[in-house]
């Protein structure tokens, strides 16, 4: 009796509410019974709970009414483990919300390598490794988000997984969801297009620990900043820590919107500087020893770690991978590891790290290549002779260089960021529609890396 009822009340409502509310909110309700005139509705989530009871109470009460359920209040019931038995005409059927296996859902499982006791130490790395700890912690939240940034392979990702074993070992009731900025982004086009928004929103905010990595990612994409900027904001005022990573600090990731950037700004942003020549050899001490454990047969003489150390200076991938190669050759020949055999064995690597192109070297280049003066590459002349190989300048230092976006801008006479950052979305711009320019750049490019 009271399902037809209130099959009535929400044809009814349908029209009060508009078709997208209806199906996003009402139709998911499931009355379960009215009594001294209570109504209890089932609900997956208890966002869905709170939003519907902020936004439509008046509404479903008077639906109701006029169906003739006699109803003064109306009570929501979140069900995480219920799955909704209607069909959804045009929707998959609503999957339950179950933010406890938030992480597990990502397919995430923290990488059983990647811990703080695997974590080497330099100075490059100190600061970034104590906030990781400090952070892993858990308790009172001082610094939100923390904001790591670095090049690739020194460790980003390494100490955000090793924050989340961590955690969750001394936490262990607690919610922690690590995710690619990329996953963040497929996670939310996948739930527009679903319409499981609400299930989305209710997921990513039911966590204790959210940590995003690679959040330069996000650059460009409006919609999913967007979503970024509510989950970000929500967990901060609700006292949840929030990890990020990039490539670069936030003030050199271009195409953020500004109130994104001064956000990831205000916690603690740390930098992970490229490896020194300690770091490396303690790094490949340790996983040397990692390797003796698989490959026990095979032993390395004195001296190829300096070796490798002083000759492999890109990153720690690149210097693993020289270690996984040498190895697995040692193994496969039955051979010790010697610097001969490492010369013979990483040749490719070596001639990738030796390329090291400096910001005067890209200057003299394109100043030759498009025949003006060095004092113009750095002066202030705005024709568009003096600026646009400026421009490609810029772009190739950002290109080929380790250098940020502001050390470059000094480097071209004091000139701001921005400056830089411009120019090098304008050539990228460029390149795809004037093939002049792309082949000016593509030949400076060869040129500087011969
Ligand atoms: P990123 O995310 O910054 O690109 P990763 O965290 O993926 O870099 O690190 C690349 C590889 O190098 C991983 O296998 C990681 O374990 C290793 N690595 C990086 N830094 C260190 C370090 N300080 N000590 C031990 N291993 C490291
Ligand atoms: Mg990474």
């Amino acid at each position: 009796m009271i399902e037809t009822q209130w099959s009535d009340a929400r044809q009814g409502l349908k029209k009060a509410v508009g078709a997208g509310n209806y199906r996003s909110w009402i139709e998911p309700l499931e009355l379960e019974n009215v009594e001294d005139g209570v109504a209890t509705f089932a609900v997956s989530t208890a966002f869905v709970a709170n939003y519907v009871a902020q936004n439509f109470t008046d509404q479903i009460k008077h639906a109701c009414r006029r169906n003739g359920l006699a109803v003064d209040r109306l009570r929501f019931d979140a069900r995480p483990d219920r799955v909704p038995a209607r069909p959804q005409p045009d929707a998959a059927p609503a999957e339950p919300a179950k933010p406890r296996d938030a992480a597990g859902e990502d397919g995430f499982k923290p990488d059983s390598r990647f811990t703080f006791d695997r974590f080497v130490v330099g100075k490059s790395n100190e600061i970034a490794f104590a906030a990781a700890r400090r952070v892993a912690e858990g308790g009172q939240v001082i610094f939100n988000p923390l904001f790591l940034h670095g090049g690739v392979g020194l460790g980003k990702t390494h100490l955000m997984h090793a924050i989340a074993h961590e955690y969750r070992q001394r936490h262990p009731d607690k919610t922690v969801l690590y995710i690619s900025a990329e996953q963040f982004m497929w996670r939310f086009i996948t739930a527009l297009r679903e319409k499981k928004m609400i299930e989305l929103k209710q997921l990513f905010r039911s966590v204790d620990v959210l940590m995003v990595d690679d959040v330069q990612f996000l650059a460009g994409k409006d919609s999913t900043q967007e979503e970024f900027f509510h989950t970000f904001n929500f967990l901060v005022e609700n006292g949840k820590q929030i990890i990020i990573s990039a490539d670069r600090n936030p003030v050199e990731i271009a195409d953020l919107e500004d109130r994104i950037r001064s956000r990831l700004q205000c916690g603690l942003v740390v930098d992970l500087h490229p490896t020194d020549y300690e770091l490396r050899v303690g790094i490949l001490q340790s996983k040397i020893e990692y390797f003796h454990g698989i490959y026990p047969g095979v032993s390395i003489v004195p001296g190829v770690v300096e070796f490798l150390a002083h000759r492999i200076v890109s990153n720690v991938r690149v210097l693993e991978g020289a270690l996984t190669r040498l190895f697995a050759m040692g193994g496969l020949v039955g051979r010790q590891i010697t610097i001969e055999m490492a010369k013979d064995c990483l040749a490719d690597i070596f001639r990738a790290s030796d390329r090291k192109v400096s910001i005067d070297e890209i200057q003299r280049k394109v100043c030759e290549h498009y025949n003006i003066r060095l004092s113009d590459m750095t002066g202030t002349k705005r024709l568009r002779i003096y600026a646009r190989p400026r421009q490609v300048a810029m772009y190739l230092c950002k290109d080929l260089t380790n250098r940020s976006y502001p050390e470059i801008g000094r480097r071209f006479g004091g000139r701001d960021h921005t400056t830089v950052m411009y120019a090098v979305t304008k050539v990228k711009e460029l390149m795809t529609t004037d093939s002049a320019i792309a082949e000016d750049v593509e030949l400076l490019r060869r040129a500087l890396e011969a």
